[in-house]
């Protein structure tokens, strides 16, 4: 089922929410963003718990703006699980079809055919308060899906679990949101999640969504500064393009003239920050000059990270970070001085905020 928000605006006294996007029908959409930019509202308000001063919410056909929540056939899943601590397992789960009036039948069935779903089967009698936070939170899925809803929503439902349940968890909410083909906006601060989770994220602060597009799209190609630091490490040179040439701007840094894919809707001379993520960087080869831009510095710090090392560098007043793979990066040490490679291709101009 499609959702459709339109022109929907919220405000309270210090804080304005203003919402205009629509969703395909069996899509992910993730809203990220810092604390207190608006996530759990813009779920409060799809959800019914709280009225819109003004737009519209459309799921498929049906308007929603003035019906209640328990009539909009939307499930959620909150970050504390919310369970009934007094019902168990089957009891939470069937929860929602009994109160719809389901037949023992039928719930018998639902709750069987969810508790597969989620790897739970066999847990029917066990008493919520006994399960671990993982199992705790699949039985809340479960009783999120099981009256059936058009839309599910989920509000940071892994962060109070630890770091490798999350990502098994974050891996089987994929699975099954995709099995069932429910449409689903998903709330979370973390970048990750977001990224491994979503067919599309909206990026949001302070009460706005700054830019929506894949996570490919928003994390290779941010649209501003405020996106590029949000969704992981960005190295930020600041810089004026000097000209336009064959498709390419140059910017003159205090690292010397650096290139880039010409970016639109910026003029030249305006002050500029040339971008790049510090995995889109190598030892640059010899030859091919006009591939790659080339940074030399002094290395400031080293950081053994599992699979790479992380290469602080300092460049003229500038700290850079430079992911390198272990061959490569296994003798540095601080006070060296290296060079490396961006990819022109993968440099992006941003305008400075
Ligand atoms: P977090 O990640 O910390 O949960 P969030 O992105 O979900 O944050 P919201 O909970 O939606 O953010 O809050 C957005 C802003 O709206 C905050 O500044 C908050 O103080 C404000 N706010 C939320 N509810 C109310 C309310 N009932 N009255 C006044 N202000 C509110």
């Amino acid at each position: 089922m499609s959702l459709q928000l339109k022109k929907l605006v919220k405000t309270y006294p210090e804080f304005r929410l203003e919402l205009d996007f629509s969703m395909k029908p069996g899509e992910l959409l993730t809203l990220l963003g810092p604390s207190g930019c608006g996530k759990t509202t813009s779920l409060r308000l799809i959800a019914g718990f709280i009225e819109a001063d003004s737009g519209h919410i459309t799921m498929g056909e049906r308007c929603l703006d003035s019906l209640p929540p328990y009539k909009r056939e939307i499930g959620i899943v909150f970050q504390d699980y919310a369970l009934f601590p007094n019902l168990n397992v089957q009891q939470n789960i069937a929860f929602g079809p009994r109160m719809r009036g389901w037949s023992a039948f039928e719930i018998r069935k639902r709750v069987q055919s969810l508790l597969e779903l989620v790897h739970l089967r066999g847990y029917e009698q066990r008493k919520v308060t006994e399960l671990s936070g993982g199992e705790q939170q699949r039985v809340a899925l479960a009783r999120a899906l099981a009256p059936q809803p058009q839309l599910l929503l989920l509000d940071e439902p892994l962060s109070a679990l630890d770091a490798k349940m999350r990502k098994t968890l974050r891996g089987e909410i994929r699975r099954i949101q995709q099995e069932l083909g429910i449409t689903t906006l998903y709330i979370t601060h973390d970048q990750e999640e977001a990224l491994a989770l979503s067919d599309r994220i909206a990026v949001m602060r302070k009460g706005r969504i700054e830019q929506m597009g894949t996570p490919q799209q928003v994390y290779a190609t941010p649209g501003n500064v405020f996106v590029a630091q949000f969704i992981g490490q960005a190295n930020l040179i600041p810089g004026t393009i000097s000209h336009w040439k064959a498709g390419f701007a140059f910017v003159e840094t205090s690292l010397g003239v650096l290139k880039a894919p010409r970016p639109e809707g910026i003029k030249p001379c305006s002050p500029v920050l040339l971008f790049f993520r510090p995995g889109h960087c190598l030892i640059p080869p010899q030859q091919d000059n006009d591939r790659y831009n080339r940074i030399h510095g002094q290395v400031a710090g080293v950081e053994y990270l599992g699979e790479y090392r992380q290469i602080h560098l300092t460049a003229d007043t500038l700290s850079l970070v430079f992911n390198m793979n272990l061959e490569d990066s296994g003798s540095l040490k601080v006070g060296d001085r290296i060079e490396f490679g961006i990819e022109v291709e993968r440099c992006r101009i941003l305008g400075q905020a």
